[in-house]
């Protein structure tokens, strides 16, 4: 069966995207997958929203021509900035690092404690796994673009205005403290 955007039957289904409940009557993205235990197919349901940022591909096959699903060119844009940006529907939110511990993906340093990082999960075995970090300085290589702060929120949504904003300034180091931290390397 193709993928499907269809309102919800239920209000039992979470969202595969961002583990949310998914309201009985809203609409609902369906990627449809081989059955992993038995026959036939399942479906991977999601937010709109939540599957135009983290399956982008099938969402915009479900999508098709459509012009009746409330904010579609505001998802088609997403999803297709994701297509052109392999690497950004792994993005899951962010956060100031709890300890210093981890190592960022692109640059293999270590993330200092209460820096920015941006969080990572890989879709795997029908399902999102959290897969590491890349600093917020090393978004735009990773990612190649710092255009995803709306990204960050809509799957971290306790974000504050003030923490965004430090973000924001975190993902563009002026070339000041860039050339700073090239020094310190
Ligand atoms: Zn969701
Ligand atoms: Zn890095």
């Amino acid at each position: 069966m193709p993928h499907v955007i269809e309102p919800a039957t239920s209000g039992r289904a979470k969202c595969r995207g961002c583990d949310g409940k998914i309201e009985k009557g809203e609409l609902r993205f369906g990627e449809r997958q081989p059955n992993a235990f038995g026959e036939g197919e399942m479906t991977l349901w999601f937010h709109l929203q939540c599957g135009a940022y983290k399956r982008p591909e099938p969402f915009l096959e479900a999508l098709g021509d459509a012009s009746d699903v409330p904010g579609v060119e505001t998802l088609r844009a997403a999803a297709e900035f994701g297509l052109a940006h392999r690497r950004l529907p792994r993005i899951n939110g962010a956060d100031r690092a709890p300890t210093g511990r981890a190592r960022c993906r692109r640059c293999l340093e270590l993330i200092e404690k209460d820096s920015w990082r941006v969080a990572l999960v890989f879709f795997e075995e029908y399902r999102f796994q959290p897969s590491g970090f890349v600093h917020a300085g090393c978004a735009r290589d990773y990612f190649g673009t710092v255009d995803i702060v709306d990204r960050v929120r809509h799957f971290k949504p306790k974000l504050t205005c003030a923490d965004l904003k430090e973000l924001r300034g975190a993902l563009n180091p002026t070339a000041g403290s860039r050339d700073r931290d090239l020094r310190a390397l």
